[in-house]
């Protein structure tokens, strides 16, 4: 045991929610600890989500390109192959460059970083159980839960992660070889993604999805639609409304056992490689919340008001282990409100204006409220669609699959959601984002100069489609 340290704010958890939550509290004065578990800062997002897997996603276009697509563009190369452990490794460095950057950060801006697994004792002490070796007890008169979330394992344990043949998006980072067949059981956007990663990479990948369509929650039907038939000619099979029973390793293969969502058709299917992707759920293992007074809600996420306070009033929590959806950059978002919230009383997260993007080829990026969404609601709408086989810059691209699609209120042409598939939709949806946050209308956007020639043209001719009539289409 090493002496008491004494904060004014303790955040559990280094994540993209704990290390900026933490920053933040700093930057405002707050004498502030963050404890970290894993050895290395980031959390999930870092160090086995979004930064490795961006980038073994951009790698791996890379490579398909320079096989499929650059002939037509008048480059011919020699033959190309496959360097994968070269690959894995840019993967790494990016991670290890990036996780050590959090540490300096966190020197700079004097938050003390606690390497071990934080357990509350009373609602304002906790024990440390230090990486090495030892404990130590912190007191904090805030705390800031940010423990974030793991795989969702299958469901009555039909299915037994090992990493190596039947992989979880950690494994699916990491293998070593390009499986010939490769299962993804779940069309949600991990197994969309890790599933175009390993595809473009030479594995014949299949994907078992329950529901009627890919992408996962929040995605527009249309687009769902456009997706799923980009991504079959690229050459990923869909499986949908099946689902997985189980999975077998057997001779050195695993035979995945699916049914009809009716129920009336069983299949099984050979994979050299399955990965689990049924989504994640809440972490909160040994954190003795009992102790502190925490409440969960039966799907094991910490129980919030709208100023991230849990059931105890000096103890507020953020990002994956408790509502809402489960994204870095919301979880950012909520550690900057949640410090805001202790040190000034207010902060605030606009939920409807969250974006989420899917990083595959091309790229899947929207925000606010889908077309089903507002038929459900009654709501009345204008729809302006714009194709980027229409934009000039796509076209000189030679990159023009896809749309971008504003969806405004009849009556005021409010916007009230934006939906792109397309090269860059990632980068451009920030327009959709900003444009909602200010409560801007088509007709705002239709307005705006967009330079020319670029792929934000197709954003603004969707806008003057949703307001009036496009100019190219
Ligand atoms: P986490 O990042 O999970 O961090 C929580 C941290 O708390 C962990 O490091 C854990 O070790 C630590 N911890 C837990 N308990 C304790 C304890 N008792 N003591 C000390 N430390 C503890 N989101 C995006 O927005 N964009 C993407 O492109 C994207 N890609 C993803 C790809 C994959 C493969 C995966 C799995 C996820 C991806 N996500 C992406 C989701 C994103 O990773 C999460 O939403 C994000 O990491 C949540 O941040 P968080 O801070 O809430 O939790
Ligand atoms: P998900 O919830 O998005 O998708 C899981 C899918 O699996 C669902 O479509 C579900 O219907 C299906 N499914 C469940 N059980 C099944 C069964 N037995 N058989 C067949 N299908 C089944 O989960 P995920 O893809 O694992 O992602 C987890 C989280 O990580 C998500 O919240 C996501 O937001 C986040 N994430 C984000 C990004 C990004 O922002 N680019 C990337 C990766 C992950």
């Amino acid at each position: 045991r090493r002496g008491l340290a004494s904060y004014d704010a303790v955040v559990i958890g280094g994540g993209p929610g704990g290390y900026v939550a933490a920053i933040k509290a700093a930057q405002l004065g707050l004498r502030t600890a963050c404890i970290e578990k894993r050895g290395a800062l980031g959390g999930t997002c870092l160090n086995v989500g979004c930064i490795p897997s961006k980038a073994m996603l951009n790698n791996s276009h890379l490579y398909h390109q320079t096989q499929h697509d650059l002939q037509r563009r008048g480059i011919d190369v020699g033959s190309v192959s496959l360097n994968l452990p070269q690959m894995l490794k840019a993967k790494d460095q990016a991670v290890g460059g990036l996780t050590k950057g959090i540490e300096m950060l966190f020197k700079q801006n004097k938050v003390d970083y606690i390497k071990g697994t934080a357990s509350f004792l009373s609602p304002n002490r906790i024990t440390v159980k230090l990486l090495d070796g030892g404990e130590t007890e912190v007191e904090a008169s805030n705390v800031i839960i940010a423990t974030g979330s793991e795989v969702t394992p299958f469901p009555g344990g039909a299915i037994q992660i090992d990493e190596k043949q039947i992989v979880s998006s950690t494994g699916a980072l990491d293998l070593q070889e390009v499986p010939g067949k490769m299962v993804v059981i779940g069309g949600g956007i991990i197994g969309l993604e890790m599933g175009s990663v390993w595809s473009r990479l030479g594995a014949e990948v299949t994907v078992v999805e329950f529901l009627g369509g890919i992408g996962g929650a929040g995605i527009d039907e249309e687009v769902a639609k456009q997706f799923q038939k980009l991504l079959t000619k690229q050459g990923l099979k869909f499986k949908l409304n099946t689902k997985v029973l189980s999975a077998e390793k057997r001779d050195g293969k695993v035979f995945v056992k699916t049914q009809s969502a009716k129920g009336d058709k069983e299949e099984s299917l050979e994979a050299d490689v399955v990965l689990v992707s049924v989504g994640r759920r809440p972490y909160t293992e040994g954190l003795n919340l009992e102790a502190a007074g925490v409440q969960i809600d039966n799907r094991g996420r910490i129980i919030i008001d709208d100023q991230f306070t849990t059931s105890t009033k000096h103890i507020k929590c953020i990002g994956d282990v408790t509502f809402g959806p489960m994204l870095a950059h919301k979880a950012e978002e909520e550690g900057i409100a949640a410090v805001e919230h202790i040190k000034h009383g207010h902060g605030h997260v606009n939920y409807n204006a969250i974006p989420s993007v899917v990083y595959t080829h091309p790229e899947v990026a929207w925000v606010g409220k889908t077309e089903q969404d507002l038929k459900a609601a009654g709501v009345q709408y204008n729809v302006g669609k714009f194709p980027f086989a229409a934009n000039s810059r796509a076209k000189t691209n030679l990159d023009t699959e896809g749309f971008v699609k504003f969806l405004s209120e009849k009556e005021t042409d409010r916007i009230l959601g934006v939906h792109i598939i397309g090269p860059n939709a990632g980068e451009m949806i920030s327009e959709a984002v900003l444009a909602i946050e200010y409560g801007a209308s088509s007709e705002d956007i239709a307005r705006t100069t967009h330079a020319h020639p670029t792929l934000s043209e197709a954003f603004k001719e969707a806008a003057m489609a949703a307001y009036s009539k496009p100019i190219h289409f």
